[in-house]
């Protein structure tokens, strides 16, 4: 899934831009508050992590700003500042977390893995569909048990099924969360790679086309 890193260290953004990767997530990065404005309110996001000092704006009025242009994905705060008031104004314009800093690299992904759950209604980190497992903490599959390998983009395309297991995704949405920004997504490319996934698990028929809509992931109806 896609995720926003807002933070102008621009190493310590590569470092966590390294670490979401590693936990199966999408991230774009940005330096500057005004530019992530503008990203945050034109482009599809499942969630962001913004720290509270940028050039442009800064973390707080780009929350506000984020939220009154109606997006409602999970923001995770990272700041160096520890004070109360700050975390106060954090929450006031809208976050969901806060992480202060020098913090472990994994922590951002496990934080952002659990907003993500939380938003898609799910209260526990192990999402299942049938045999079908997905561990959000260490972002594996599994299948009856066993695990279940699949390339980069094939994982972030049954994580973000497994989040909206039994609704209709379309090909948009999906192309959205697994491409990165600068790329063109191509539609028939999320076809290919359905196909891909749906021969990995076998006979489970878990993936079902929704005809001119998208996808639904759900258990076979007997
Ligand atoms: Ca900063």
């Amino acid at each position: 899934m896609r995720v926003l890193i807002v933070e102008d260290d621009i190493a310590l953004a590569e470092r966590i831009a390294e670490s979401l990767i590693q936990g199966g997530l999408l991230p774009e990065l940005c330096h500057d508050g005004r530019e992530a404005g503008f990203l945050g309110a034109t482009e599809r996001y499942a969630a962001a992590v913004v720290d509270l000092g940028l050039p442009g704006m800064d973390g707080v009025s780009l929350i506000r700003h984020w939220r009154e242009q109606g997006g409602d994905f999970p923001v995770l705060i990272l700041t160096a500042r520890s004070r109360w008031s700050d975390k106060l104004a954090g929450f006031g314009a809208g976050a969901d977390d806060y992480l202060t800093k020098p913090f472990q690299l994994e922590e951002v992904a496990l934080r952002l893995h659990a907003l993500l759950r939380r938003s898609g209604g799910h209260a526990v980190p192990m999402l299942e569909v049938g045999p079908l497992r997905y561990d959000t903490m260490t972002s594996r599959f599994s299948l009856d048990d066993l695990p279940l390998h699949l390339t980069a983009q094939e994982q972030r395309i049954l994580a973000f099924l497994m989040h909206r297991a039994g609704q209709v995704v379309s090909r948009s949405d999906i192309a959205e969360q697994v491409y990165q920004r600068d790329l063109e997504p191509d539609s028939n490319t999320v076809d290919v790679l359905i196909g891909r996934i749906r021969r990995k698990l076998g006979n489970h028929r878990l993936i079902h086309t929704e005809r001119g809509l998208g996808f639904r992931l759900a258990k076979p109806v007997d």
